[in-house]
């Protein structure tokens, strides 16, 4: 898919009842929207939208994967990624996009553009902590930690600043 895409739903002109859409969300998807952690992106994005006369529902469903950092060895990581959404779209008589659960749709809107709920959809289900599955990082990195970690716990029990620390505990 090209990043001409449009992420638009022209509501308007929709039958009451269930409309599905789909869009693919590409690398170019979240580099035009400055994004740093995600470095490409194969996924898909479906859109389940149930309209009547006064709001309409939208269940959003992606999957596919990111490629982000590891946060453990800095290398590539591609991660698996599944999220199911639900945004509420009131009919109202003025717009008000604010709300991150439900939105207002003023008398003189017809469509809707879902490409900034698409991002922040994604970006709110990465994880926190992006690492490999045990034994897949670099493993020169790997080696590295390894040969690292007891020196900085050792360190740590020595340092004045825990006893300190474990002081104002008490
Ligand atoms: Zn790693």
């Amino acid at each position: 898919m090209n990043s001409e895409q449009k992420y638009e739903i022209q509501f308007s002109g929709l039958a009451a009842g269930v409309h599905d859409f789909e869009w693919s969300l590409d690398s170019a998807f979240f580099e035009e929207r400055s994004s740093e952690e995600i470095l490409e992106a194969q996924l898909t994005s479906k859109v389940n939208l149930d309209k009547n006369n006064r709001m309409m529902t939208l269940l959003f469903n992606i999957e596919g994967k990111v490629k982000v950092i590891c946060d453990h060895c800095g290398d590539d990581l591609w991660l698996p990624l599944t999220c199911n959404e639900e945004l509420i779209a009131r009919f109202a008589p003025d717009t008000d996009l604010t709300g991150d659960e439900v939105i207002y749709l003023g008398n003189s809107e017809y469509k809707l553009d879902v490409s900034q709920y698409l991002f922040e959809f994604v970006m709110l289900n990465i994880p926190a902590k992006k690492v490999h599955l045990e034994g897949e990082c670099n493993p020169e990195v790997e080696s590295y930690f390894q040969s690292e970690e007891p020196i900085k716990e050792e360190k740590e029990k020595q340092d004045p600043r825990w006893k300190a620390l474990e002081k104002l505990k008490k």
